[in-house]
């Protein structure tokens, strides 16, 4: 595949046993981010996000991210299962970017949520529909969207000015949730007369997707789940099997 081709690994390694200051991380970024439809986040010495404090072997985890559209997941899927097979154990490949785990919403907002589990395509998906209070009106724009049958009936949609309310999501659920396992997300507005009190914290979503967790594999060290990852044997990759694996 080009992508693999182009990448310079012998540069990526010297580059990562090296390791100094920001300047590399930079280097090692242009390296990868190559393709414009696929963002790639790099971490050093970390292992699904967490640090490894006292590991004196490098450690350099590849996130293939479709950047949060739709559309990228097929390139993104694609690049991800041609990935080179014969890499230092020390280099792990993973696709969607590291998800983080604290919680800790961005800004501080209030916003609420409502959620209902579907199946699509024998697949479980959450649906989501968040209450957007008057102060935070302004984050999104009206669409009026008519349907024709009988009569003529206009629904209003929101949809979102900017980023804001997706970094959120991506924040609490993970980019590969976000893409994969929203089935639908509405948002309603206390300007039409929605009541906050029929909504839970918006925090409290990441429950409702750990559920729907239990159905993937988990690597057995790192707890890198298979929507990440290739859980082969227990395992997401060489260097969880080879370091640690369960004696
Ligand atoms: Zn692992």
């Amino acid at each position: 595949m080009d992508y693999w081709n182009n990448i310079d690994f012998k540069a990526v390694e010297l580059l990562v046993k090296n390791y100094t200051n920001d300047n590399c991380a930079v280097e090692l970024s242009k390296i990868f981010n190559i393709n414009k439809d696929i963002k790639v986040t790099l971490t050093f010495d970390h292992l699904n996000n967490i640090p490894m404090i006292g590991n004196n072997v490098p450690l350099l985890e590849i996130y293939l991210s479709p950047s949060w559209a739709k559309k990228n997941i097929e390139i993104c899927e694609k690049i991800y299962n041609e990935k080179p097979r014969d890499l230092p154990e020390w280099i792990i490949i993973n696709k969607y970017m590291p998800f983080n785990s604290s919680k800790q919403i961005k800004g501080n907002f209030e916003l609420r949520c409502n959620t209902t589990f579907c199946v699509d395509n024998e697949k479980v998906k959450v649906n989501l529909i968040i209450f957007v209070p008057d102060i935070y009106r302004d984050m999104f724009k009206e669409e009026k969207i008519v349907v024709v049958n009988e009569k003529k009936i206009v629904i209003k949609e929101y949809i979102p000015v900017n980023n804001q309310i997706y970094i959120i999501l991506h924040e609490l659920i993970g980019e590969f949730h976000f893409l994969n396992t929203i089935g639908y997300l509405k948002f309603v507005m206390e300007s039409d007369g929605y009541k906050k009190e029929g909504f839970d914290d918006l925090v409290n979503i990441r429950e409702k997707f750990i559920k729907i967790e239990k159905s993937y594999f988990c690597c057995k060290h790192c707890k890198k789940l298979s929507l990440q990852a290739d859980i082969i044997n227990g395992y997401c990759s060489k260097y969880c099997l080879i370091n640690y694996i369960e004696k």
